[in-house]
């Protein structure tokens, strides 16, 4: 059997305005947000009491032997395969529930990533209208809308709140058309709605207002490259807290070098392949979206880990093209925001690899970059020498925190820290 979780607040189904004067009425100035966030086979979530995260947790091998880790890393918590019952999205659900019942945590809204929003411009309280949105959009990024959209299926009834969704594509809605648009016959475009969404855009704009935060910038005036570099990879050219372009377009595949994805390639390629080597284009698809990148490259591995121990001459190939792509990236963003006061590295690979973020910026001195190496190598949050004139930051992405951020800004709350 599901739980669900009674609050006592009562403030289901009532329209942002009437919640905000209720919240003026009952003083609620920390409203507590589960964020979640669904992949293919995981669903991560956490707590917030206002912008203060209270706990939170990772699910894993949700249909097959579930795994629960406290914190979201670390060692599995060991008896929690056996209370994941059954091996699917409701078990898991019904197991967060069972947490947050533990420790009496009673929700007053529940914030769902989703990664395409097609359209939509900001977070968005979730409807039926909006549920008939996202699922449209899941002809567009399918491995990712639909378990998202499970999870909000299950969620609304679960948790009888406001359920907020937080698209990755909404931060890049404002890119200008010049930037968006393809050069393929716009008969096809519209019929298809191809066009350079974007995706990562909760955690690239939350790295910018980071930015310019740790330096007293007002975001206004500010022109910044933001690099999140992970298992996916994509840059960002913000200018006034507006994405200006980026480098995943229609899908999560184009751009940068990712970990099993091939990013940029001639447009022919696939044709070619789907001529003469791969029968389906189900197969194309898995090949460069699984096959490619760093993995496909170095033959080695996905991870940049076991790609910088090696010393085979495919692993240096695979590193030189992953970094010679970013640079030429920065490169271009630079010239489209027509100069840059900061760049920013976050995600896995920028967070941790100073290796990465050394050869990358030694490729920048045009600019006037500078790297203080001894910052670099300790990932601090400035690693660029006071001469340099374009700053350089480390800010590790938290996207759950954007989550919670938005889903205040939604529900009309000023949540105090
Ligand atoms: P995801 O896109 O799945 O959220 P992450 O942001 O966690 O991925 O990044 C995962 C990648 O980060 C790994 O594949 C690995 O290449 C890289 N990474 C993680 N830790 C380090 C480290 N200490 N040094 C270099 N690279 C790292």
């Amino acid at each position: 059997m599901i739980h669900t979780i009674h609050t006592t607040r009562g403030i289901s189904h009532l329209p942002s305005q009437k919640y905000a004067k209720k919240q003026a009425r009952t003083g609620l100035v920390k409203p507590t947000i589960l964020t979640l966030n669904v992949g293919s086979s995981s669903v991560k979530y956490a707590v917030f009491s206002g912008t203060t995260m209270l706990l939170s947790g990772l699910i894993e091998k949700i249909l097959t032997k579930p795994v629960h880790y406290n914190g979201g890393i670390g060692e599995p918590v060991s008896s929690a395969s056996s209370l994941i019952h059954p091996a699917s999205y409701a078990g898991a659900f019904q197991y967060i529930l069972q947490r947050l019942n533990q420790d009496n945590i009673l929700v007053d809204a529940v914030a769902h990533r989703v990664v395409h929003g097609e359209y939509i411009k900001q977070s968005t309280r979730i409807t039926p209208a909006l549920l008939r949105v996202i699922q449209r959009a899941t002809e567009l990024a399918p491995l990712h809308n639909k378990p998202e959209l499970e999870g909000i299926r299950i969620a609304l009834p679960l948790f009888k709140v406001p359920h907020i969704a937080v698209f990755d594509t909404s931060f890049h809605q404002a890119m200008p058309a010049k930037a968006y648009t393809y050069a393929i016959p716009r008969w096809l475009a519209s019929k298809y709605r191809i066009r350079r969404y974007g995706f990562h855009g909760i955690s690239h704009s939350y790295v910018f207002h980071e930015a310019c935060r740790i330096l007293h910038k007002p975001p206004k005036a500010v022109k910044m490259i933001t690099c999140h570099l992970g298992n996916g990879c994509s840059i960002a050219a913000i200018a006034g807290g507006k994405s200006v372009d980026t480098s995943m377009g229609y899908t999560p595949l184009e751009g940068l070098v990712m970990g099993t994805r091939a990013g940029d390639l001639d447009p022919a390629i696939p044709v070619i392949m789907m001529k003469h080597h791969a029968s389906s284009p189900n197969k194309v698809d898995g090949i460069l979206n699984k096959e490619s990148g760093l993995k496909g490259l170095s033959g080695i591995s996905n991870d940049i880990r076991d790609i910088q121990s090696s010393s085979s001459p495919r692993a240096k190939l695979a590193l030189d093209v992953f970094c010679y792509r970013l640079i030429k990236y920065i490169g271009a963003y630079a010239a489209a925001l027509n100069g840059v006061d900061a760049i920013v590295f976050t995600a896995g690979i920028g967070e941790n690899s100073a290796y990465i973020r050394e050869r990358v910026i030694s490729s920048l001195s045009y600019l006037g970059v500078v790297l203080d190496g001894k910052r670099n190598k300790s990932n601090e949050l400035i690693i660029s020498s006071p001469k340099s004139k374009v700053t350089v930051c480390v800010i590790p992405t938290n996207e759950s925190l954007m989550m919670a951020k938005e889903t205040i800004k939604v529900l009309g709350l000023r949540a105090k820290k």
